[in-house]
């Protein structure tokens, strides 16, 4: 196979579309080596700091009143920064609020909230209220296709599907039962109207920082809720209680996870401004499919698409597989589709910049114009 360069410009690390770990602003990566040499003022590595210093007490604390800030959190939520990734929420969650003899309400509309609720049905019965398996997750539900259970433990669903790239642009479920919801891959890439939460997680390595650290905004009387004889460590008061630091905590996570809410604050301007920005992104693809006369196919229903993750399939698999090494050869990194879904999958974060999907963009339409004809 030959690969042809569309472009000689492109800096080696320009362009980085992988579904996560994800790219992070340019501007983070540089006070984090020089972090790594040493933090400004410590005399020390940021690899080599006591969890148990002052500075990082100060850098915990930081980090939550940024986030704080940015989902305008009442009092009554706590933010936590936890291990185990969002596949440890999976679990925690119904051991947690989960109660005897009452199944939690789950929606099925992806990879990832398929495997949540495989998790929580392996602590205790769970009702699907809807699936979207049986048409390959294109759609979501709207509230009124679906029966919550008002007296139901919890309901947990998944803002935004990774793989397949559907995405709620509303919030399901009642207000009398506590709402749950992975953001593990769009936190902090929109407004959301946190008080209608009791418990929203996000690992951080698609929009927030590197992975190792999972974001954990909870509300006090949901955390209350935690029965008194689990194992500490899978007890949020007792993280709550100890400010995110009951054990050895990943402290470079942390660290770098500060640094993107400051970016976010000041560098960005705010959630606001995040969502324009990431809405002009997946609007130049969106635009660059629909205009493909169907040579690009996207997966989701246009009603739900996503402004993270963009999939999309060409006419045939090994087109899809010359497109992703034809774009790696012009430093375009990271779009093969997940393993379950195969196809492309462009993934386009918070610290994805615009002139990074405008080049995606520009390779589109030259990789269709020069394999126009060719649909095996
Ligand atoms: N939820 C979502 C929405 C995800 O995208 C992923 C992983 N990409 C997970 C959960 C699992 O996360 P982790 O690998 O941190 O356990």
């Amino acid at each position: 196979m030959t690969l042809s360069r569309f472009s000689q410009s492109a800096k080696a690390t320009c362009c980085n579309f992988s579904g996560g770990p994800g790219a992070l602003p340019e501007t983070v990566l540089e006070e984090a080596q020089q972090a790594i040499a040493e933090v400004p003022g410590q005399g020390l590595s940021v690899l080599g700091i006591s969890h148990r210093s002052t500075w990082f007490a100060d850098v915990v604390a930081e980090a939550e009143a940024d986030f704080r800030a940015l989902l305008q959190l009442p009092d009554h939520y706590r933010v936590l920064f936890l291990q185990g990734g969002a596949s440890l929420q999976f679990a925690m969650i119904p051991l947690c609020l989960g109660r005897p003899g009452v199944a939690p309400d789950y929606l099925d509309t992806g990879y990832w909230s398929a495997q949540s609720i495989k998790e929580a049905a392996r602590i205790s019965p769970v009702k699907v209220l809807w699936s979207g398996a049986k048409d390959g997750y294109r759609n979501l539900p709207a509230d009124g296709e679906l029966a919550f259970n008002p007296g139901a433990s919890y309901f947990h669903y998944v803002s935004n599907e990774t793989v397949e790239g559907v995405q709620f642009h509303q919030v399901p479920g009642i207000a009398s039962v506590v709402r749950v919801c992975d953001m593990s891959s769009d936190l902090l890439s929109r407004p959301i109207e946190s008080e209608r939460y009791g418990l929203i997680y996000a690992h951080a390595q698609k929009n927030l920082g590197p992975a190792g650290v999972t974001v954990v905004v909870i509300r006090q009387d949901v955390m209350d809720r935690c029965p008194g004889n689990l194992p500490r460590i899978l007890d949020y008061r007792v993280h709550a209680g100890a400010n995110s630091i009951y054990n050895t905590p990943p402290v470079f996570a942390v660290y770098v996870t500060m640094l993107v809410a400051r970016w976010v604050r000041n560098e960005i301007g705010g959630l606001e401004a995040m969502e324009a920005i990431n809405r002009a992104k997946a609007d130049l693809l969106y635009r660059t499919i629909d205009a493909s006369q169907g040579y690009y196919r996207g997966h989701a229903e246009p009603a739900y698409r996503s402004l993270m993750n963009v999939s999309f399939r060409l006419p045939s698999p090994e087109l899809d597989q010359e497109f992703a090494a034809e774009a790696l050869a012009n430093d375009l990194h990271g779009l093969t589709g997940h393993r379950s879904l195969g196809g492309i999958r462009a993934s386009i974060y918070n610290a994805v910049s615009i002139e990074a999907v405008e080049k995606l963009r520009k390779f589109m339409q030259y990789f269709q114009s020069n394999h126009a004809g060719r649909n095996e």
